[in-house]
């Protein structure tokens, strides 16, 4: 069935590499080697922090319009915890954060030190990644080419590889020049071209964290990257390549509001010399140091505190799927929705100027549902989805991709109504 699609899709339209060149195909007693076809191609879009109901607030017709005529699911549960790293690299790997190693944006491994996402050298060694095999490695080991307009785990070379093409993270580079620099990649030449694309966006990100979900910035950051994917598309149809391209857009997770106030002070809870603190925010970590009882700090934190929920690792509730990485810290405090876990130290260096959004939250938290639209060749169009979690992404893009799945957390089943019949 889908053999017969790609075929119709070439005698129509020529337009991927492989449709270009493909030999006529040869007799069954021939020997000779059969190049498949190139795959239609896949663009997949993250608008970091863009909440599932963002798009009803009216800022998004480019958006809207790409759902009207594809599919939009009510939401996409995150993996958690709900945060940038963990949750890009569950999309392009199929992985829960406890499988895929990338457990947090802030980590602690025996072997390696420590990871931060501002650490350029943390987040291009290979070894922080490698317990996942994302997307496009199995693209290369399989003739398709790859390019990365930014995406978590891009920049680091796993198992000798990297995208065919990537860029290291530069905030800098506004969303018109990535949109531009993913046009100029479908512009290659057949053979050089790649089927395999990424792109993504934080200023929605950006803009809930310094002034909060409910904000005019907000606001504007989706005006700002509906007229990014406004400019992407008008590129695409320019290029007659807008029905010929799958497109995947969505977000890593939601927001939540934070009110300035709402503040778990954890040095007023334990005293913060007696353990080694390696992360705060929503998802707060701790690891035992020597010479302290660490078993009493625990004991303490996991009787009920106000506006968080302690855990040892290896109690954190099953629904989480979380707690069996040796880089999860051993004691867990994650921050009820709408609230931080902070210090005084840490508040005083900011003079109070603390951040009014956050997520990392409960990955079950209505504000923390993530956005997915699909639109393309392979997809129905206009059907609405019930929320399905984010690691079933990976699944359905390696079948679009004809490339077999690595083992995943995902499930191909749950989500393959959202295509085509002849593109199942
Ligand atoms: P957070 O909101 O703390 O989960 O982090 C999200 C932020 O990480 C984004 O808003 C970007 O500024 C930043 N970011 C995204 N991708 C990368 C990357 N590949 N390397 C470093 N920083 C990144
Ligand atoms: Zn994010
Ligand atoms: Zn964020």
């Amino acid at each position: 069935m889908k053999f017969l699609f790609r075929l119709l899709l070439c005698s129509l339209v020529a337009f991927s590499a492989g449709c270009a060149t493909q030999p006529t195909p040869t007799p069954a007693a021939s020997t000779a080697p059969t190049a498949k076809p190139a795959p239609t191609p896949l663009l997949l879009i993250s608008i970091d922090g863009y909440r599932a109901d963002y798009i009803e607030r009216g800022l998004s017709p480019t958006l809207t319009g790409l759902a009207k005529e594809g599919v939009r699911a009510t939401g996409m549960q995150p993996s958690f915890p709900s945060l940038t790293f963990p949750n890009h690299y569950s999309i392009v790997t199929g992985l829960r954060p406890d499988h895929h190693g990338i457990v947090n944006n802030t980590m602690l491994d025996p072997a390696l030190g420590r990871f931060s996402l501002g650490d350029r050298n943390a987040v291009s060694d290979g070894r922080w990644w490698n317990q996942g095999t994302p997307l496009w490695e199995t693209a290369g080991h399989h003739g398709l080419r790859s390019a990365t307009m930014f995406w978590p785990g891009s920049e680091a070379d796993i198992r000798g590889r990297h995208p065919d093409f990537w860029k290291p993270y530069d905030g800098n580079v506004t969303p018109a020049q990535r949109v531009d620099q993913v046009l100029a990649w479908l512009d290659l030449p057949a053979g050089e071209r790649p089927s395999f694309l990424t792109l993504y966006f934080d200023d929605v990100d950006h803009a809930g964290h310094t002034y909060g979900p409910d904000s005019a910035q907000v606001e504007q950051a989706l005006r700002d990257t509906d007229a990014a994917l406004a400019r992407l598309v008008q590129g695409l149809a320019q290029r007659q390549l807008l029905d010929r391209i799958n497109l995947i857009v969505l977000s890593d997770h939601g927001m939540a509001s934070v009110p300035p106030n709402n503040s778990v002070m954890l040095d007023k809870v334990i005293p913060l010399t007696r353990v080694e603190l390696v992360s705060l925010g929503v998802l707060a970590g701790m690891n035992p140091t020597p010479g302290h009882d660490f078993a009493k700090i625990e004991q303490q934190l996991e009787r009920p505190q106000r506006h968080m929920t302690c855990w040892d690792k290896t109690r954190v509730p099953a629904r989480l799927l979380y707690g069996s990485n040796a880089r999860v810290p051993q004691l867990l405090c994650l921050a009820d929705v709408g609230w931080r876990i902070t210090t005084s130290g840490y508040v005083a260096k900011k003079n109070g100027n603390l951040s009014l959004g956050e997520h990392g939250y409960d990955n079950a938290a209505p504000q923390m549902q993530a956005l997915f639209v699909a639109h393309g060749p392979a997809f129905r169009q206009g059907a609405m989805l019930p929320s399905f979690p984010n690691v079933d992404v990976y699944p359905l893009m390696a079948h679009l991709l004809d490339l077999p799945a690595a083992a995943n957390d995902g499930d191909y089943q749950a989500v393959k109504d959202m295509l085509k019949p002849e593109a199942q």
